[in-house]
């Protein structure tokens, strides 16, 4: 191994691993990276145990890319031990950076959660049984990692240096990231790797800006590839929504769903996407609509948080429903 080679870890909490995915298909520019780090810890790809990690000595870790958002004690510990063992962390991915669509979870209670997913008998699961604690198999105790009260984001637990926000990033982030660190030229701490602008500005629909009379789910009708979706009745995401993803959602005829999170200067992106809506309503002018047909509109909506924060519920201004208790 090289001396003057970056120790990587990748490190993973609540994920599906599609931001693994992304590091492999950078393609041709992957033999660059594997050329210029050591794999210090990836469990997706390398076998090194918990127990290697935790021997490496504090700040040992140049680089640690942490995917996948914060729902259980493992997660959290995971997140503290590689955050201990790293020079910088970067939050890798939407679930990582703002919570993700696991961070939908926040809507429900622990509890309600466990009998949604196993309190209805299956075949897997004839009596519906629930995941105890610990439980002996053979020789070896096992323990459920106990689940937080909320999904969080990384940096709900730990101070997080840049965030590489997508579900997954684009490759083209992750060479930029990569060329930043190898080269020394990173962009200040708390830096969102990625454009500042909102997906608009790069998308290649034309767009009239006209008021809207009805919303279409995108299940309900095949939309005109040229225009914007939004002129259409669609609600997209990309007035609220960072760049950089080269529009591939629109550029294949679907809305974007918003996995880029808000853009420089938005806080809470769901909050961001209601101004955007507000100002396609037609509620002013002389054909103004009436506060019924504002009403009907607006019921068109359907699964409003699902739709407006599927990636940044625990990371925006809601965080999580409230349950009396
Ligand atoms: Fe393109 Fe969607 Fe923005 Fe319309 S709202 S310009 S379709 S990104």
């Amino acid at each position: 191994m090289g001396r003057n080679r970056l120790n990587l870890a990748i490190g993973l909490g609540a994920t599906c691993s599609g931001c693994d995915i992304t590091i492999v298909d950078l393609a041709e520019y992957l033999p660059k990276v594997l050329s210029s780090v050591n794999i210090a810890f990836w469990p997706t790809a390398a076998d090194l145990k918990l127990k290697d990690l935790e021997a490496m000595a504090n700040g040992s870790i140049d680089l640690c890319l942490y995917h996948g958002a914060i729902v259980n004690e493992e997660n959290a510990e995971m997140a503290r031990l590689l955050r201990r063992k790293s020079k910088l962390m970067v939050a890798f991915g939407s679930c990582a950076c703002f919570g993700g669509v696991p961070g939908l979870a926040n809507l429900a209670t622990k509890d309600s959660l466990l009998e949604t997913v196993y309190g209805t008998p299956s075949t897997d699961n004839p009596k519906g049984l629930k995941p105890q604690g610990e439980a002996l198999v053979g020789e070896y105790r096992m323990a459920v990692p106990k689940r937080l009260d909320a999904v969080l984001p990384l940096s709900g637990v730990v101070e997080v240096d840049y965030s590489i926000p997508g579900c997954p990033p684009q490759t083209s982030q992750v060479k930029d990231a990569f060329e930043a660190i190898l080269s020394s030229d990173l962009p200040p701490r708390g830096s969102v790797i990625g454009p500042a602008k909102n997906l608009c500005d790069e998308c290649p629909r034309k767009r009239e800006g006209k008021s809207i009379s009805k919303i279409v789910r995108a299940h309900e009708t095949i939309a005109d590839q040229e225009r914007c979706l939004l002129d259409q009745g669609i609600l997209c995401m990309g007035p609220a929504t960072r760049a950089g993803c080269d529009a591939k959602c629109i550029k294949a005829n679907m809305r974007c769903e918003g996995c880029m999170g808000p853009p420089d200067g938005v806080g809470d992106q769901g909050a961001k996407m209601l101004g955007a809506i507000a100002s396609i309503l037609g509620l002013e002018g002389e054909d103004k609509m009436s506060e019924e047909d504002v009403a009907r509109l607006m019921d068109g909506i359907v699964d409003p948080v699902g739709l407006f924060y599927l990636f940044s519920l625990p990371s925006s201004i809601l965080r999580r429903r409230l349950w009396e208790v």
